[in-house]
């Protein structure tokens, strides 16, 4: 067995960080309510947590405009990729997703008996929806698109998607992955649920792990046609997977506007402060639409992550376009000032 990186390390147990900036976290979260939920909860916590699902399901059922058979939660949208991957890929279909994109969903389903086809980003580092149009054939099981794209934060245009959506999932079923999507002005507008509720072949898949600031408590679901839903149930545990005290801190925490735009301001103040070091330090970046920011490195990436990891800064290197590039998480503004400093003796 090979030794961890920096970065593993940090996603793997406790390390002594100033600033962690490398998995897209939400520092700003979990919200005063949710957090209290999670304490009210503790005494009934001996119960499993039928009711506190089906009740949460309802919720984001009524603020979506979908049916709860519509719908499918997990601990984390994580284990609903997986179950995509299995349900979608099996007997050596292919998936084709963006490149660079979250490649999670299409590594396993390689790590299984999928095919993986990586389609190019466009000049500005957008997901190229005409090039992976192209390479549906009859063997495609899954279009992967991710919807602020991780990891360079890019958004697609909502119309182009919707007629992608239409024209593709006649072929085959499209995953549209918009975990970043609370990030965008108007999520509800940018969302493709309105393709699902139009009849199409589409799922989309949420989590909790960005804006609500629930990555530790692990919460996802996703949204489709009840048929696929009843497909995803078999590689799936559901109400067995998510604990009472997630249920109850996502049932206090969703759609609290307050602490959302607070999160959202708090956020966009971190990254307007990121833009302003990269722009001083003479370095370009891809305008972001999410909570991270991809910017080109004039060094070796592997080598500036361990020089920044040195200093205390956890960020994340890429190599992509022929460029070593880095990927630096919105933390509060602690971390980005601990950001610059690092940053200003590398540059
Ligand atoms: N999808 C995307 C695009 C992500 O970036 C992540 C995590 O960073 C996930 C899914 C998985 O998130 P979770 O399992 O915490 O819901």
């Amino acid at each position: 067995t090979r030794a961890l990186t920096d970065q593993e390390a940090v996603l793997n147990g406790p390390f002594d960080l100033k600033a962690r900036l490398l998995a897209n976290e939400n520092p700003f979260g979990p919200s005063a309510a949710a957090k209290k939920a999670i304490a009210d909860v503790i005494d009934k916590s001996y119960q499993y947590p039928f009711m506190l699902l089906s009740q949460l399901s309802g919720k984001i059922a009524a603020y979506e405009g979908v049916a709860q058979k519509n719908i499918l939660m997990d601990a984390g949208s994580t284990p609903l990729l997986l179950a995509a991957a299995l349900n979608y890929t099996k007997g050596g279909k292919n998936v084709i997703t963006g490149d660079p994109s979250y490649d999670d969903l299409p590594s396993r389903a390689e790590e299984l008996d999928g095919k993986w086809i990586k389609v190019p980003l466009t000049a500005d580092y957008k997901l190229d929806l005409d090039a992976m149009e192209a390479k549906v054939d009859a063997n495609t099981g899954l279009v992967y698109i991710c919807n602020p794209n991780n990891p360079t934060a890019t958004v697609v245009d909502t119309e182009k998607l919707k007629a992608f959506c239409e024209r593709v999932s006649k072929k085959a079923t499209v995953f549209v992955d918009e975990a970043y999507i609370d990030y965008l002005p108007d999520p509800q507008a940018a969302s493709m649920v309105s393709m699902i509720k139009a009849g199409h072949n589409v799922i989309v898949a949420r989590t909790f792990s960005k804006l609500y600031g629930f990555a530790g408590l692990r919460l996802g679901y996703i949204i489709s046609q009840p048929d696929t839903i009843k497909a995803f149930e078999k590689y799936t545990t559901q109400a067995w997977s998510i604990s009472a005290t997630t249920l109850s801190a996502a049932l206090a925490g969703y759609r609290e506007t307050d602490f959302l735009n607070d999160t959202l301001k708090k956020t966009n103040a971190s990254k307007e402060y990121l833009y302003s070091v990269l722009k001083k330090e003479g370095y370009d970046y891809i305008p972001s639409s999410a909570n991270f920011v991809m910017f080109p490195l004039k060094m070796d990436g592997k080598k500036f992550s361990a020089e920044m990891f040195k200093r205390g800064v956890g960020i994340r290197d890429w190599k992509f376009n022929g460029k070593d590039w880095c990927r630096v998480s919105i933390g509060r503004m602690d971390e980005m000032e601990a950001f610059a400093a690092a940053f200003k003796e590398l540059s």
